[in-house]
């Protein structure tokens, strides 16, 4: 029998093969730049399809990549000419439990599955703010959105997962059951197996928020992030959250808009953003809007199948100089409209997240400050726009490493938010930047779940010495 065959005969799903009508569909990604020429696309059809999938890879000696939702720009969830399991096509159901207490997610559902299940059963949980992005990736590097400030990063709320491991055996984890694990999981990413299903807290949630985006010409960005810096040094409350991107609009106009989010009524979400609505915006549409459109805001910019780098860093909170000064950055690096660029201020209210000690999950940036991404899209393939976008993200995201080494209360302005890596090959360096004081731990857990690294994908970790 050929590999092929005997691969198809391996597990119950389906398998895609170059040349196949619908190969270039399977290989596709979000960012057109973490493609990659897969030799066997599968999509398994349960648990223990993947664990055929896993032991037939072993034993053939062929590399796996796993699928989630297919948004990291690294090129993670693909594999030039190995195996990838895309969990994407029949592992993706989202249910309540009937005492509304948890959500069972299937591990290549997206977040619009999710907002889905939450509002059918008045419910909700932290995730994702762009709703086509996978639950697999972005809870296993930590994962925030609207509701972290009241309920804190998404691996916060993880109950337990079911796993496929690097042998082939299928197992739950959770505080109580394979508890080491369970800790690696809530931050580690991917580097331990092919987690199935998630199963996540969700909290009674009302069926409308105040939400919107509010529009500003880039001139006066300074006033902006004045009125931002004001609310975040006044304390919001945990049911508020902004984001605030600083770019150019399609029409190529410099622009700064931001997301308003309040979890509340309508009058009180004015009251809380009145500054920002006092400026008087070009646009504002922010008004009382069902939970699930919350996400979809950024849906219409944040479009699948161009090339994309993300990086990002930390602040101490919004300073109106070091934007403006990277604002000129933006502007003059994407003047000829052959590469967008922007950056992004991630300002959810901090306390819950930081409640958590650093060492109680994998998951390792929780002190106080404020997320910062910077994006490069473009349609042109050619490795000079890659390096092109990634220079001059460089130069914008320097302009925030430098202000913040004068930023009073700033605790390691690098490195950013682990899931906006857009690099395939990290040095270990990078690896142990990233988890600082719970790499050790990580790198114990590996050994004893994965010491021969079959996955090995994102930032990996390499095993501790028996
Ligand atoms: C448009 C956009 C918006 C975003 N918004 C947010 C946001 O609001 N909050 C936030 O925290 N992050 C956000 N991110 C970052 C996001 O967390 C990462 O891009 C994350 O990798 C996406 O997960 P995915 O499953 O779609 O990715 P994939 O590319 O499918 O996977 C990424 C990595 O996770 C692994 N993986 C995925 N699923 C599984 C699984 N079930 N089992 C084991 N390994 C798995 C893959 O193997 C790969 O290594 C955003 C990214 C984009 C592009």
């Amino acid at each position: 029998m050929s590999l092929d065959a005997e691969l198809r005969a391996a597990f119950n799903g389906e398998l895609v093969l170059p040349g196949d009508p619908d190969y270039a569909n399977a290989i596709a990604r979000w960012a057109i730049n973490a493609e990659r020429k897969a030799r066997y696309v599968t999509f398994p059809k349960d648990t223990q399809a993947v664990s055929a999938i896993v032991n037939w890879a072993d034993s053939n000696n062929i590399p796996i990549a796993v699928k989630g939702g297919g948004h990291s720009a690294s090129g993670s969830s693909s594999s030039e000419d190995g195996l990838v399991i895309d969990l994407g096509r029949h592992l993706n159901k989202v249910t309540v439990s009937e005492d509304k207490k948890v959500f069972f997610i299937g591990g290549g559902a997206l977040w619009e599955d999710v907002d889905r299940a939450g509002v059918e059963n008045g419910v909700a949980t932290p995730g994702g703010t762009v709703n086509h992005t996978g639950v697999g990736g972005l809870i296993l590097g930590g994962g925030y959105g609207y509701l972290s400030g009241e309920y804190g990063m998404v691996v916060d709320n993880l109950v337990e997962v079911t796993i496929v491991l690097a042998d082939g055996r299928i197992v739950t984890a959770s505080e109580i059951s394979e508890p080491d694990l369970f800790w690696a999981l809530r931050g580690g990413g991917g580097n331990f197996g092919v987690v199935t299903q998630f199963v996540l807290k969700c909290y009674p949630q009302r069926p409308t928020v105040y939400g919107g985006r509010l529009f500003y010409p880039g001139e006066r960005i300074k006033e902006v992030i004045e009125v931002a810096r004001k609310w975040w040094n006044a304390g919001p409350s945990a049911k508020e959250a902004v984001l605030l991107t600083a770019a150019r609009s399609p029409a190529r106009e410099p622009v700064v808009a931001i997301n308003v989010f309040y979890n509340g009524e309508v009058s009180d979400g004015e009251e809380k953003f009145k500054d920002f609505i006092a400026l008087g915006p070009i646009v504002n549409t922010a008004a009382e809007v069902p939970v699930p459109v919350i996400n979809t805001f950024q849906n219409t910019v944040a479009v699948h199948g161009r090339y994309t780098y993300m990086t990002a860093t930390s602040q101490a909170g919004p300073d109106p100089d070091i934007c403006v000064s990277a604002y000129h950055e933006v502007l003059k690096t994407s003047e000829d409209g052959a590469v967008d660029t922007a950056f992004i201020l991630e300002l959810y209210p901090h306390e819950k997240i930081a409640s958590v000690p650093v060492e109680a999950t994998a998951f390792p940036a929780r002190k106080s400050q404020i997320g910062v991404l910077f994006m490069a899209r473009w349609d042109e393939a050619g490795q000079q726009f890659a390096d092109r976008a990634k220079n001059e993200i460089r130069s914008i995201k320097d302009v925030f490493i430098q202000g913040a080494s004068k930023q009073a209360g700033l605790v390691d302005p690098e490195p950013g938010y682990s899931n906006y890596t857009s690099e395939e090959k990290l040095p270990a360096s990078s690896t142990k930047n990233i988890f600082k004081g719970n790499y050790a731990r990580l790198q114990r857990v590996k050994h004893q779940y994965d010491r021969n690294n079959v996955f090995f994908r994102w930032y990996g970790i390499e095993p501790a010495a028996a």
